[in-house]
């Protein structure tokens, strides 16, 4: 069992038997395993999204790419345009191509449409790479995408790229892992020699979250190779092999990726998070500490003070009207739920309850030493036991994605949408405060009062 030891006792009652052993409530006299990481259980009704959809969710950004979803038509749906990622150049991934595979394909193979839709792609357009995205049925019915892509290389000279994500196969954390086989895919047929830079690995450009990282480093002078995957061009990610460091901001997506460059291209990895004030700070100078070079640790730190001068007054003023309420988080990865916890702290709030659908054992542990007594921690949860445990906890807000937002409000509860459609960003200094601002407006805007009342 993938487990994690948990300074906390087991929660029972109004919860499927077997899903007990994922949710813990936090206390010190007393000590427990813990599990995450595992399938989610069947007829648990997971907030996790698919295989595929992890794996379309790190691939989807990059701009210049055509991304045909080998599948039913729903599945390109159901992820088309799925992310708020913004393009400094083309905006060609905001387009979602399908093999739109019905019961006859199904019957006599999807191979024949595979190989007419990328002969469609080349005779109309001309693109630079392709990447084929498996999905549950083909996983099923057994086509050989491998080898679709390869005759599709051998004809066209470009790269063609399987992402192997078969829904059926596991879950969303599958997904991470075949769209970074597929970069490394794309990575290994690139080898640069090293140069002073940095890759920039689990940031989506949501909202323009990659520019506010870049336009820091660049301020301290660190240099950017590639960006992985948000406002990534093909080009540039060609070169990702050249990089010095990997510096990887969403850790549940992208670890495995990180691990594999360490050990084939020597670059070295080290996690940060440009989520609240607190890991910003850290995360700039951490940064700026790779090279060893002092001119860029003080420049670091000269912008760390000039910021904060600026922010921390305005933290204040929202923090006056937040002292004491309570938080729950509910979000994808861990990295993410850690640096919330530090940023409700930072504005007076206490995490009553978190969890994530991809943590891992690390995480967990993390975020154990970082939560008071009483605070339930629960992996993979469902909308039951959120609401089951929301309402126990009395929580002011709940931050946390797209598939959450009715189930708070159906409670009459405030929401921070923390998730990848989000239009403003909430990396960065200034993200701190679009934070403070959205939870302050949200916690105390009077409606749940009437939305309560008219129950
Ligand atoms: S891959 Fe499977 S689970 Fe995912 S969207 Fe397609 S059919 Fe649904």
């Amino acid at each position: 069992m993938k487990g994690v030891i948990y300074l906390g006792e087991k929660v029972s009652g109004d919860l499927l038997k077997e899903r007990e052993e994922f949710i813990f409530c936090k206390n010190d006299s007393c000590s427990g395993e813990m599990k995450c990481d595992s399938d989610s259980l069947s007829g648990a009704v997971s907030q996790r999204a698919c295989v595929y959809c992890g794996a379309r969710v790190v691939l989807n950004p990059i701009t210049d790419a055509y991304h045909i979803v080998h599948g039913p038509i729903g599945c390109a749906s159901y992820t088309w345009d799925i992310r708020g990622s913004l393009s400094s150049g083309e905006e060609l991934y905001r387009n979602s191509f399908s093999t739109d595979l019905s019961e006859e394909d199904i019957i006599f193979g999807g191979e024949k449409k595979l190989t007419s839709a990328i002969e469609g792609i080349m005779e109309n357009h001309s693109p630079k790479i392709i990447f084929i995205y498996v999905t549950c049925i083909v996983g099923v019915i057994g086509d050989d995408v491998e080898a679709v892509c390869r005759k599709a290389e051998e004809k066209y000279a470009i790269p063609v790229i399987p992402v192997k994500a078969p829904g059926f196969s596991g879950n969303k954390s599958k997904g991470y892992k075949a769209a970074g086989d597929a970069l490394m895919n794309l990575f290994r047929r690139n080898i640069y020699p090293k140069v002073n830079g940095v890759n920039i690995l689990g940031d989506f450009n949501l909202a323009g979250e990659m520019w506010i990282i870049q336009d820091y480093l660049k301020k301290i002078g660190v240099n950017i190779v590639s960006t992985i995957t948000g406002d990534a061009s093909y080009d540039k990610l060609k070169r990702a092999s050249s990089a010095s460091f990997n510096i990887v901001q969403c850790a549940g997506s992208m670890t495995a990726l990180a691990k594999k460059m360490e050990a084939e291209m020597d670059i070295p990895f080290i996690k940060i998070s440009f989520v609240g004030l607190e890991d910003t700070k850290n995360s700039l100078l951490k940064i700026a500490s790779l090279f060893g070079d002092r001119k860029t640790i003080e420049r670091a730190k000269d912008l760390i003070s000039k910021e904060e001068e600026r922010i921390i007054p305005i933290l204040n003023s929202y923090k006056e009207n937040l002292k004491g309420k309570k938080a729950a988080i509910y979000v994808g990865g861990g990295f993410k739920a850690i640096s919330l916890i530090k940023q409700f702290k930072e504005l007076g709030m206490d995490t009553v309850l978190v969890g994530t659908q991809t943590g891992k054992k690390d995480d967990y542990e993390v975020i154990n030493n970082l939560v008071d007594n009483g605070t339930v921690v629960l992996d993979d949860a469902n909308p039951a036991e959120l609401e089951k445990f929301i309402k126990e906890k009395g929580a002011d807000i709940l931050a946390a994605g797209v598939k959450e937002r009715p189930l708070a409000y159906k409670l009459g509860l405030a929401f921070c949408d923390h998730n990848h459609e989000r239009k403003h960003p909430l990396g960065g200094f200034i993200g701190a405060i679009n934070f403070a601002k959205e939870v302050n407006e949200s916690v105390n805007s009077p409606v749940w009062k009437y939305v309560r009342e008219g129950r």
